[in-house]
């Protein structure tokens, strides 16, 4: 295919959770000249490797073949795309062939850089820890909590934007409940490392956190980074931005969480936000249209409005994107209509959750009739572990939610 030139109407890269709700609303609308241009065989339902992680669910749970998830009429390109040239409204894949498009809309994920933190990735590879960011090693971390009685266990948070901010301390919450639970709560020392002043974002779920982490006993190190680790020895450098002090800590579990940013190649495109360390493809926040290329649209992961990155939010930008893109090629403005709405559904122990909703206000945005939503509520995890799921393959992803 190397020479080959591709062309079609409107084209979708990466087919994940932006990229399928997106295609499925425009052949909905009646767009029949769609392309998604995916590399990868397996579709992830990425917030069940929370539950995965705290041995709540399978991980086989969270996969799907592509195939299965990708709308009807919808070109797949399977092939993975590596260079935007949107003066020539123009994409080149890695096979060497390029696709042409009237309207583009980026949305091919984060990147997870495991080798900024020096030490990261040989560890989470080693016996003593892991991460739920990777559908690999999610698994793992429940291997390793199920059988600690004492010593240390760290969970880490880096600074920067990342995919659900509030992943990285519900595995926290999940482990100390089972630990709880098995009666060695008070035999372990957990250490919860935060790049953050608070517990989260919003001051109404920090202030609930803030309870949550006290009742657990976890030592919480705010304006905290783990900078450097050594999977051999087991010790982790946190650094404490507010006053500069390091300490070293020797772990026996440790759940870690890498930076993360823009995709390399999308970093070095002429769509990133080139004045931001982190690359994303520079939009409107509120119409998700790009800055510079009108014919360009971003959402997910990828993009670069300021909204906790999220599942939920890409449910609430999709629409907007279909239906702006549809409106500028009826010539038409695109209208302003995402207003930064993201939720974080935290797992405050095997059987609670806290459901944060907000927006670009940082206000709880509450959309759920009947859960008081600024308390935690007792669920048995049914909502994260059945509902959304349910939801999302059922709905979102056809469009419909
Ligand atoms: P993705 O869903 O990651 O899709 C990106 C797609 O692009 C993939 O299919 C990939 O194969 C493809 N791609 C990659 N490179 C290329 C390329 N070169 N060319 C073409 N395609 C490419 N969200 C919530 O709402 N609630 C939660 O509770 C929650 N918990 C989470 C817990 C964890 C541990 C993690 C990791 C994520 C969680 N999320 C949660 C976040 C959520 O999964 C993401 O925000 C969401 O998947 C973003 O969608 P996306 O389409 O931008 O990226």
């Amino acid at each position: 295919m190397a020479s080959e030139t591709l062309h079609h109407k409107i084209v979708v890269v990466g087919g994940g959770t932006a990229g399928i709700s997106v295609a499925a609303r425009l052949r909905r609308a009646g767009e029949t000249d769609v392309a998604v241009v995916e590399p990868s065989d397996t579709h992830y339902y990425q917030p069940l490797w929370t539950l995965v992680g705290g041995g709540r669910a399978p991980i086989r749970a969270s996969a799907r073949p592509e195939a299965s998830v990708m709308p009807k009429g919808v070109a797949w390109i399977k092939a993975h795309a590596e260079g935007f040239d949107p003066e020539n409204n123009s994409l080149t894949l890695a096979t060497g062939a390029a696709v042409e498009y009237d309207y583009l809309v980026v949305c091919p994920g984060i990147q997870l850089d495991w080798n900024k933190i020096p030490g990261a990735n040989e560890a989470v590879n080693g016996p003593f820890a892991s991460s739920n960011y990777s559908y690999d090693l999610a698994p793992k971390t429940w291997r390793l909590i199920r059988p600690l009685r004492r010593g240390t266990a760290v969970f880490t948070m880096p600074a920067g934007p990342i995919k659900c901010a509030g992943a990285p301390q519900k595995i926290a919450y999940l482990a100390c409940d089972y630990w709880r639970q098995q009666g060695v709560l008070g035999d372990l020392r957990v250490v919860l490392v935060l790049p953050t002043p608070g517990m989260f974002g919003v001051k109404v779920f920090s202030d609930v956190l803030e309870t949550v982490a006290a009742r657990y006993g976890i030592e919480v190190h705010k304006s905290s980074e783990v900078v450097e680790v050594d999977g051999e020895s087991r010790r982790a450098v946190i650094v404490n931005h507010a006053d500069e002090s390091r300490e070293e800590v020797t772990y026996d579990l440790m759940h870690f969480v890498p930076p993360q940013s823009a995709p390399d190649w999308v970093k070095a495109s002429p769509l990133a936000d080139k004045a931001s360390p982190f690359g994303y493809v520079e939009i409107d926040k509120n119409t998700m249209r790009h800055v510079r290329y009108p014919n360009v649209f971003s959402l997910g992961d990828c993009g670069s409005s300021p909204n906790s990155k999220t599942g939920a939010a890409v449910r609430k930008q999709a629409p907007v994107v279909a239906s702006n893109l549809r409106a500028v090629m009826r010539g038409e403005q695109p209208a302003p209509k995402y207003d930064g709405y993201a939720s974080c559904p935290l797992t405050t122990s095997r059987h609670h959750l806290l459901l944060a909703e907000f927006d670009y206000s940082m206000e709880p945005r509450p959309t759920i009739p009947l859960i008081n939503t600024k308390k935690e509520v007792y669920d048995r995890n049914m909502f994260k572990r059945y509902a959304l799921p349910a939801m999302y393959w059922n709905m979102m992803l056809k469009g419909t939610a």
